[in-house]
């Protein structure tokens, strides 16, 4: 059985059997690129490796030693030759890359009688000696775990003795000095010697690479990266080329377009007479291209020539690693390039455009998840990179926000009309915090999770968000907030990064996010291909209006108790919930049938005909009751009543639990007058826009039904509310009324319920709440350690859980449409912007999902992504014979 290919022998369609980067070496050789050459043991000596119980299986140490004979033969050179040695890299590489696993040793071959080899051969002995003691370096540290500090002081050491600034100070004399007591390092280790035979460094090298794919780092990296444990890793074996042999040599780093702007030009660093890894370090600064061309003009063009071509050959950009060794060119590596989401849609639209891919391709190419950094301002990573962050919560909402910090509504608001920048820092957020929220540029929070209220406005008003931050505490009545000791006084100056979740102290500098035409056009083509519709979860005309903009095609879910946030309002829906009988609310529901009705009319006149589906109330109670001393006293005065009257009627609604107590339709069943105050609002407003000619389409949604007698009690009262008022309307109208799926029961029965409900749309919040029995407020005090331990993969209510809560989906799904085929059914729980749970929606036959304004672009792109491998696999299925 063959176990190892020399890089002639590949393709780079065989990554699962030689590692991505051991596949591209062997595409560059096939493309008669110029490849330092070498060979890749493949992954299925790994896997032998690991079944002999981590020992190099004898069939393959006799394969290992063919093919050194073999590269001996390629390069005119000898393992172990003092007149012509050969020297090798030895470097890991899986099918994907794996930042845990050991990665590559330089110069190995080297020891004390090949290193007086390479002195005379190259003219020059210090740069033997330094790729000597790089090799004792990297060896001990990669193969025996010798701690990189003991060899690092030991440099130090040397060069403040000698008062040296850096490495290149050091002379032939004081690095074989140096190699001396690296080797002394070696005696007093566990391992004894540093092997000479370069055979015996070679199977200790890849037996090295074999077992650290089962260190506990490379575990936890495929843990958190999906990445199958089995695949195993493959380790390329590489003739040296030293781009530190002299002033015309050198060694770089290139992208073929740029990576940050996609504009189309090579971009790189370039470094003379140096090795790779003093560019990476950091040693050294690199120079431009430019550094090369007036190097080696020659080269330079070469080099041109081959980068363009091997991004026409991959199809995309790429990201390469080379060399040049007395001015003559080597390519290292190849691979696809990381790049900005900026970069990214330029790239994709131009590449069509140039005609190099499809736009299937194209759409592809685009991460949805980076589209949202397009939309909202951010932090450069050069500016993040010199600061360390204060601590780190949940990533709730995008953006980057700077400003000082306040603690309540009120302060935030003063100190905003006063001109600052505010970010507004609390435990958790309610209802009267909105004021607050609104003028900020960030919102922070001790407490909650990715659906808490908290995350779930700030995401809705495309707001910097960073919520259940563990490691601070906020002290409401010093003013004043504790991050992990320190202590930050009201109007301290914060910066907040809501890609990340990170906090950091003092002003950062955030880019401002503009109109990017090469987004829209990536859009356009996402909205022919994409076969879900995406709607937008918006409570208000303005954030409708946004989600319009950004390509939403109608209204999925209106909450219609965020409707109540502003100061006036929320006060008018207090008055409500504390009234304690019919008549008392009849006052209350009146103005807010007035102000609900205005709303509607404003939705639905910029709905032009679009779908516009309106929730009716679902306020867990505790939002809006208020909360301090100071709270009861302002709303007793407001409405009119003694504090000790408020007091006993906030007792009475005080619940243990609210997420499951006095909500949603169970609110409909023992208050029928607010649902059908609500319901008199649609209809009005839809009436009056179906007289002035605009085309309606009210969709009514009930929440939290759990029952098919609960759904048709709830139902029948607003059917013949409606009734009413279409026969003293006298005229007729087309509505639906629909259910929220949110409920585990709800699943269970959706058989049912599909008799009675026009739609279903799943609350995934709820469901998931619901199914893990995890409260959404309170998650934040255990996730993290979870996530941390691996117990769970995903936060599940930033990504679905397929098993769970996923499975009961697919079982409310199927059982509804197998009472109604034609049931149209929607996600509008937060999973319906996450672009990993859109591919399962997808699969399930979801209709639609709906997200909020600034996540409907990435939603828009994942649904076409989706679509297109939908199409991708159903292709594969039906060319299989059968
Ligand atoms: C849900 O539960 O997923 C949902 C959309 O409703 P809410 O978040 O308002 O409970
Ligand atoms: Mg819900």
């Amino acid at each position: 059985m063959q176990q190892i290919y020399f890089f002639n022998e590949g393709r780079r369609d065989m990554r699962s059997l030689l590692g991505s980067k051991g596949a591209n070496l062997a595409e560059m050789t096939h493309l008669g690129l110029p490849v330092p050459q070498g060979f890749t043991i493949s992954t299925v000596a790994c896997h032998e490796y690991e079944k002999n119980q981590n020992q190099l299986p004898t069939a393959l140490q006799a394969e290992i030693v063919q093919s050194l004979e073999r590269l001996e033969a390629i390069t005119d050179k000898k393992f172990n030759s003092v007149q012509t040695p050969l020297l090798v890299s030895v470097r890991s590489g899986a099918a994907i890359s794996m930042p845990g696993m050991m990665d590559t040793i330089l110069n190995l071959g080297l020891n004390d009688q090949t290193v007086i080899g390479l002195a005379e051969q190259t003219h020059n002995e210090r740069f033997a000696w330094d790729c000597y003691r790089r090799l004792l370096q990297m060896f001990g540290n990669v193969v025996y775990g010798m701690p990189e500090q003991n060899f690092e002081s030991v440099l130090a050491d040397f060069k403040r003795r000698n008062g040296y600034r850096t490495d290149l100070d050091l002379t032939a004399a004081d690095l074989k000095a140096i190699v001396g007591r690296f080797q002394e390092l070696y005696l007093e280790s566990e391992h004894g010697a540093f092997p000479q035979a370069p055979e015996e460094q070679l199977s200790l090298a890849v037996a090295a690479v074999f077992t650290s794919w089962q260190n506990s780092r490379a575990k936890v990296y495929r843990q958190l990266h999906h990445i199958d444990g089995n695949i195993g890793t493959a380790v390329n074996v590489q003739a040296m080329v030293f781009g530190n042999s002299g002033a015309d040599s050198g060694t770089g780093v290139a992208f073929t377009r740029d990576p940050v702007t996609g504009e189309k030009k090579v971009f790189g660093e370039f470094l003379q007479n140096a090795q790779g890894e003093d560019v990476v370090s950091g040693v050294r600064t690199p120079q431009g291209l430019s550094a090369m061309e007036a190097m080696s003009p020659q080269a330079y063009q070469q080099f041109l020539t081959a980068v363009a071509k091997l991004e026409q050959h991959y199809h995309d950009m790429q990201d390469v690693e080379f060399t040049l060794e007395h001015g003559k060119l080597y390519f290292l590596q190849t691979r696809s390039g990381k790049r900005t989401a900026k970069a990214a849609v330029k790239i994709a639209v131009d590449q069509v455009n140039e005609g190099l891919i499809e736009r299937n391709a194209a759409l592809l190419r685009v991460d949805p998840e980076q589209i949202s950094n397009l939309l909202h301002p951010e932090f450069a990573a050069a500016t993040l990179a010199a600061q360390t962050p204060l601590t780190k919560g949940l990533p709730a909402s995008p953006g980057a926000a700077s400003g000082k910090i306040y603690f309540t509504a009120a302060s935030a608001k003063a100190a905003h009309e006063a001109g600052e920048k505010v970010i507004l820092v609390r435990q958790d957020t309610s209802p009267e915090d909105i004021a607050g929220m609104v003028v900020s540029e960030a919102i922070v929070t001790s407490r909650g999770g990715m659906t808490s209220h908290a995350a779930v406005v700030a995401r809705g008003m495309g707001k910097c968000g960073v919520v259940g931050c563990a490691h601070l505490v906020v002290d409401q009545e010093k003013q004043q907030v504790t991050i992990n000791g320190t202590v930050f006084p009201e109007g301290s100056e914060l910066s907040v990064d809501g890609a990340s979740g990170q906090i950091y102290q003092g002003l950062l500098e955030a880019t401002q996010a503009t109109q990017d035409e090469n987004l829209q056009t990536i859009l356009s083509w996402a909205q022919a291909v994409g076969q879900m519709d995406v709607y937008a979860n918006a409570d208000t005309p303005s954030d409708f209006a946004q989600a319009l903009d950004f390509g939403a095609n109608g209204i999925g879910l209106t909450r219609t108790e965020h409707m109540f946030f502003k100061a006036d309002r929320l006060l008018k829906m207090r008055r409500l919930i504390i009234a304690g009988t019919v008549s008392d609310r009849v006052a209350p529901l009146a103005e807010l049938e007035e102000l609900q009705t205005e709303d509607f009319y404003q939705l639905y006149s910029l709905a032009q005909g679009k779908t516009v589906t309106i929730r009716l109330l679902d306020p867990p109670l505790n939002e809006f009751l208020p909360h301090d001393a100071k709270e009861l006293a302002q709303v007793a005065s407001a409405l009119n009543m003694s504090v000790s009257a408020l007091e006993k009627r906030v007792a009475v609604l005080h619940e243990a639990n609210p997420m499951l107590g006095h909500r949603g339709s169970r609110l409909a069943v023992t208050y029928p007058d607010i649902y059908e105050m609500q319901v008199t609002a649609i209809i009005n407003a839809a009436l009056r826009l179906k007289q002035a000619g605009v085309p309606v389409k009210p969709h009514i949604m009930l929440p939290l039904i759990d029952t098919l007698p609960e759904l048709q009690w709830v139902k029948a009262r607003l059917v013949a509310k409606i009734n009413d008022l279409l026969a003293h309307a006298r005229t007729s109208l087309h509505y639906q009324i629909g259910i929220m799926v949110e409920m585990p029961r709800a699943c269970m029965v959706a058989d049912e319920l599909a008799t009675e409900a026009d739609f279903f749309s799943f609350g995934t919040n709820d469901l998931t709440q619901l199914t893990f029995g995890y409260s959404r407020d309170d998650i934040g005090s255990f996730l993290p350690t979870y996530l941390e331990q691996g117990i769970l993969k995903e936060d599940p209510f930033k990504t679905l859980d397929v098993e769970g809560v996923g499975k009961l989906m697919k079982m409310a799904v199927d059982k509804g449409r197998y009472q109604r085929r034609s049931l149209p059914i929607g996600v509008c729980g937060e999973l319906g912007g996450d672009p990993a749970s859109i591919q399962y929606f997808a699969e399930i036959g979801i209709d639609y999902v709906s997200v909020s304004p600034f996540r409907v672009p990435s939603a828009i792109l994942a649904c076409a992504q989706a679509a297109i491998k939908r199409d991708y696999q159903a292709s594969k299925v039906a060319v299989q014979p059968s």
